[in-house]
């Protein structure tokens, strides 16, 4: 048994610092708990769920600088285009260190949970075979989620539908789409109805690339939430990017967003990756890539951030640090009202846990596995303002890793003498 004091656990109302851990499952969270073989104290330092990417391409990782891959216009569909000739070279044993490397970067700062997109538009179906062996590998240390992802279209690239199905049948645990990226609308619309038919026929989450583009035509994420209500499968659902909702009007915005709260999907922003990719056709002002974020957190739609890309033909700089993505993020959605800077934390925390449909093993619960991170701030909003760093992680009542606290407080002679 083991017992950590002296915690500020988040989302905690009623001042319990204390979490007994046996077994790897908390077993109590209060004060003065039981004595414990051993005793840890946390300091008063913060302590939340472990970090949820959900959103992320481990196929794609440190690919940025490979041969052919520079896109020099900064566009989604260049990324595209040039990835269609990195993959060419890809080998099982490349793309296995590769997403090792990634994962490794990202539990390195908090994450525990990704839902990482893995392109089957590959006749060897290289990227998704590796990506198989390792989320089995890694299962206890890091739940990995894997959705078979149509880079180059379910239907723009032949037999792209084919290859998601075989993908589902291997493994993969949702079906993905991209219908701005097929050659018309009709073909994006069928595009999306196959996705839902086959999360359908094979039990699947479903999680689509949706309108990841500023072409305020592109309304994609209206067929697929109007589908998925259909069957009752909204929960279920994510839509992913939806770059344009921010550039519709009010009216066709709040209208949508009355039926997103009734179909329960959800959504995932990825601010970094989209405030640099979108917007590139604009002149001045330029447009932010974003997705209503702040107003569907404020009505009650289940939004979250993911990192996307790291080190890729899309985007150079990622590396996995969901603190960043959420400084980003709440900046360009200006979510930092004193309230929202308290709970923002949700948005790569609790939010991402309900995107994964994994509530039932997330958060710091009685009977939960105990996961959790000790960030080096002793309040939400300081870990936000200061863009606290994660001193430990732990999984299992695990440490993954600890690292000792560096401290936001040194002296500095001149102050000193000043005073
Ligand atoms: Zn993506």
């Amino acid at each position: 048994m083991k017992k950590f004091t002296n915690a500020r656990i988040y989302r905690q109302h009623d001042h319990a610092s204390e979490i007994l851990v046996d077994k790897g499952v908390i077993t109590q969270i209060g004060t003065n708990l039981p004595e414990a073989d051993e005793e840890i104290d946390l300091g008063g330092r913060l302590v939340v769920p472990p970090y949820v990417d959900a959103h992320l391409h481990l196929d794609y990782v440190y690919t940025a600088r490979n041969e052919g891959a520079t896109n020099t216009s900064g566009t989604l569909f260049e990324g595209i285009a040039r990835w269609h000739d990195v993959k060419k070279t890809q080998t099982l044993e490349d793309a296995r260190e590769r997403a090792l490397k990634g994962i490794e970067e990202e539990v390195s700062k908090g994450v525990q949970f990704i839902r990482t997109h893995i392109d089957v538009d590959d006749p060897k179906l290289t990227g998704l075979k590796a990506m198989l062996e390792i989320r089995e590998q890694l299962r206890d240390n890091v739940t990995i989620q894997i959705v078979a992802f149509p880079q180059e279209g379910m239907y723009a690239y032949k037999g792209g539908d084919e290859m998601i199905e075989e993908a589902l049948k291997m493994g993969a645990d949702c079906v993905g789409g991209i219908p701005h990226f097929e050659w018309a609308r009709e073909i994006g619309e069928k595009s999306v109805r196959r996705t839902v038919e086959l999360a359908e026929k094979y039990g699947k989450l479903i999680d689509v690339h949706c309108d990841e583009t500023d072409d305020v035509m592109s309304r994609f994420v209206e067929l697929l939430n109007a589908l998925v209500m259909i069957e009752g499968i909204g929960a279920r659902t994510t839509a992913s990017h939806t770059c344009s909702f921010g550039s519709v009007d009010n009216a066709y915005a709040y209208r949508m967003m009355g039926l997103f709260q009734k179909s329960g999907m959800n959504f995932t922003a990825n601010p970094t990756e989209n405030a640099y990719l979108q917007g590139r056709q604009d002149s001045y002002p330029k447009r932010r890539g974003l997705t209503r974020v702040k107003e569907m957190w404020e009505n009650g739609i289940n939004v979250c951030f993911g990192q996307d890309s790291i080190n890729d033909p899309w985007y150079p700089v990622g590396n996995g640090n969901m603190m960043n993505i959420l400084d980003n993020g709440i900046h360009l959605a200006q979510i930092m009202s004193f309230d929202e800077l308290d709970r923002c934390l949700d948005l790569i925390t609790y939010n991402g846990a309900k995107t994964l449909n994994v509530e039932d093993r997330y958060g710091i619960e009685v009977g939960k596995p105990a996961n959790f991170l000790v960030l080096n701030a002793n309040t939400p909003f300081e870990a936000v303002r200061q863009r606290a760093d994660v001193l430990a992680s732990i999984r299992n009542g695990e440490y993954l890793f600890k690292r000792p606290a560096p401290s936001y407080e040194i002296e500095i002679d001149l102050f000193r003498k000043t005073r």
